[in-house]
């Protein structure tokens, strides 16, 4: 089978990730701890959960002109993405988030978004060739606004069904979600478009009816390790998720997003689509980080047949 083609405009990060005893104080020194790096990004890691569930995927992004941007694109290369379309900013670092986490697991971020806050409707317009043969289009809200709504109208003008992850949440103009074919919101992201807490599969339901009722066309409201409910004009129905030993959920969301895309890309029923999303992003919950536990197809398959 052909490798269905997909668009991922977003964002990407460097985790720059130091282990210690507990979290510094201001003012506090605390020596002893250990450091790693990851890629990160929503973006990045829902373009690299695509590739490796079978997708032919183009990244459009934006990263600075140094050694986190090089590394980077080094990285997406290695997974097999397209990257013309990552553009290089002159004066803005690539977007890094420094991350300390305690030895009880808590943790504390802060996130400089650098050059992903300068990805441009230019930078759209630079891959239209790419939009010519995609056929869908995957966005999450790490760039600016005016970008994600820009994303949308190509997307919709070539004829590309638009995924938007409305993750980390905000509020969003109608006019977006108009254009919107699947919206993927978790819990809380839920909870912010609509006003409605999301809970449980009750409350999950009454969230998404109210997002049909500002135009999206599909809702998939995810439930962490339940599954998902779908909303659309057929009405609700809960895939359930697959059971595994949770180690690390970062980028579960992440996961199953770029997973859902490609079972999309390949005319996958939409009830299809989501369980394949399902078993993806279970199987990324059973390894540390965001990138590293992105699976790759023949483990999503595998995961599928055995039913978790
Ligand atoms: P986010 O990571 O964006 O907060 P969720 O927590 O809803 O989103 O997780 C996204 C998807 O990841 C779920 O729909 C489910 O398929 C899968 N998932 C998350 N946590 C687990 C878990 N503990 N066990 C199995 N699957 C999980």
């Amino acid at each position: 089978m052909d490798q269905p083609a997909i668009i991922v405009i977003g964002s990407s990060n460097t985790d720059m990730i130091i282990r210690a005893e507990r979290i510094p104080k201001p003012g506090e020194t605390i020596l002893g701890g250990r450091f790693l790096t990851d890629h990160g990004g929503k973006g990045a890691n829902q373009a690299v959960a695509a590739a490796r569930a079978g997708g032919e995927v183009t990244f459009v992004a934006r990263v600075g002109s140094d050694v986190f941007g090089d590394q980077a694109i080094a990285a997406w290369r290695t997974d097999g993405l397209a990257v013309e379309h990552v553009s290089r900013d002159a004066t803005a670092p690539s977007g890094v988030a420094l991350i300390f986490v305690s030895k009880e697991g808590e943790n504390s971020i802060a996130v400089a978004p650098g050059a992903n806050g300068k990805l441009s409707v230019p930078d759209l317009h630079a891959a239209r060739e790419a939009f010519a043969t995609a056929k869908v289009c995957v966005m999450q809200l790490e760039t600016p606004l005016a970008t994600v709504e820009a994303g949308a109208k190509m997307a919709a003008d070539h004829g590309l069904l638009v995924i938007l992850n409305p993750a980390p949440a905000r509020p969003l103009p109608v006019r977006l979600l108009k254009k919107i074919s699947v919206l993927t919101p978790n819990e809380s992201e839920a909870e912010l478009l609509t006003g409605i807490p999301v809970s449980d599969v009750v409350s999950a339901k009454k969230a998404a009816a109210a997002l049909l009722a500002k135009g999206v066309r599909t809702v998939v409201l995810t439930l962490g390790p339940r599954g998902a409910l779908i909303a659309d004009k057929d009405g609700f129905r809960m895939v359930p998720g697959f059971k595994v030993k949770a180690v690390d959920t970062t980028a579960a969301g992440d996961v199953f997003n770029g997973a859902l895309a490609v079972a999309i890309a390949e005319n996958q029923s939409l009830d299809a689509a989501v369980r394949f999303a399902n078993a993806a992003a279970a199987l990324s919950v059973t390894k540390a980080g965001a990138q590293p536990s992105a699976p790759s197809r023949r483990l999503i398959e595998k995961m599928m047949l055995s039913g978790g």
